[in-house]
């Protein structure tokens, strides 16, 4: 297996979990993986690979890092660069293999050693279909949050060379979102309610479910997004998030085939209807026919129950 370099996110010196499932995924390969960091912190960062290099910089401007990361992919003879299924790696990722001339696969959700190559899985056609895709050379992909095993870990050695300042694009601002509750496409658990749910107003009843968890995300369906309800950074499906968490609670929501292109492939689905024929139960791994203004409050009565004892 060839060389893979990975491009790891941090934020002084913590590194997100999607880029140390990325970190995973390339050394599930058996190949040696370089790790490629970037800014404040970047040289703090133990991470499970063979090297570290450190892009010292402070400035993101995609173009700038994406000439960096293909510098060193072309310089380390890497045959592929992976980044996490995130905004950032969306950004990149394409840039890099426009510039080294080879494909990009796109939220990939396995990968699989081919000779000194690498198979790809991607869904395609908003989840309908699996592709199976290969490289015949070099490849760059980004991979899906929530499919890799995460590898954290001690590496061998930290190099740092400067950040390229050749700008065409440049970031200058970050508004963060107020609140400081968890996104959902970062929480490994989501509560997500739809048209069911009736109210805005009763969306307080998912807040608290999720609050039971303690580290759960609340979720939207486009209805309610477009309704006004919730945020649209809320939003899951097609036009909306894709998510892959542990566990997802489709509450209110019918299991219409956009909502279902967004979390599909999450781990373990839990669907509240009160309609028994409604389309998400074909898909859920439990289902409960009811109510949600009922089953909603005693299912968070048993969440904080089940976890006080926990
Ligand atoms: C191009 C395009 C892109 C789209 N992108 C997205 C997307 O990204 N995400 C997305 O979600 N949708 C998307 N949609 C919209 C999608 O087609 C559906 O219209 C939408 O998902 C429906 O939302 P919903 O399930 O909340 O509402 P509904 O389809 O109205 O379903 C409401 C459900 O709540 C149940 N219910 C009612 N009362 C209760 C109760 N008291 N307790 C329990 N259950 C109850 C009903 O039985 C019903 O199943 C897109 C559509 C198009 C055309």
């Amino acid at each position: 297996m060839s060389k893979i370099i990975v491009f790891v996110e941090q934020n002084a010196g913590n590194v997100s979990r999607a880029s140390l499932e990325a970190l995973g995924a390339a050394n599930s390969l058996g190949g040696e993986v370089v790790a490629v960091v970037f800014g404040d912190g970047s040289t703090s960062v133990a991470l499970n690979a063979a090297r570290t290099i450190a892009l010292e910089g402070t400035q993101y401007s995609p173009d700038a890092i994406a000439a960096d990361i293909t510098a060193i992919a072309n310089e380390e003879g890497a045959g592929a660069v992976f980044c996490a299924s995130t905004g950032v790696g969306r950004d990149l990722a394409p840039r890099i293999a426009a510039l080294m001339d080879c494909p990009c696969f796109s939220d990939c959700t396995a990968v699989a050693a081919n000779g000194d190559s690498i198979a790809f899985t991607r869904p395609t056609l908003a989840g309908k279909l699996i592709a199976n895709v290969k490289s015949s050379g070099k490849a760059v992909a980004t991979l899906r949050r929530n499919c890799f095993q995460e590898v954290e870990g001690e590496s061998a050695a930290v190099t740092t060379r400067p950040a390229s300042t050749d700008f065409k694009a440049l970031l200058t601002e970050i508004t963060a979102k107020t609140g400081g509750t968890l996104d959902v496409s970062e929480a490994p658990i989501i509560v997500s309610g739809g048209r069911g749910m009736k109210d805005p107003a009763n969306f307080k009843l998912l807040e608290d479910l999720a609050a039971a968890f303690g580290n759960a995300a609340v979720g939207a369906s486009r209805a309610v997004v477009d309704a006004g309800w919730r945020p649209h950074g809320e939003q899951v499906g097609q036009t909306g998030k894709t998510v892959a968490p542990q566990l997802y609670f489709a509450i209110g929501i019918s299991g219409a085939i956009q909502h279902i292109a967004g979390m599909k492939t999450s781990k373990v689905i839990v669907a509240i209807n009160k309609d028994p024929e409604a389309a998400i139960f074909k898909l859920a791994d439990y289902g409960i026919v009811g109510d949600a203004m009922e089953i909603v409050p005693a299912l968070t009565e048993a969440v904080k129950g089940a976890l006080a004892g926990a």
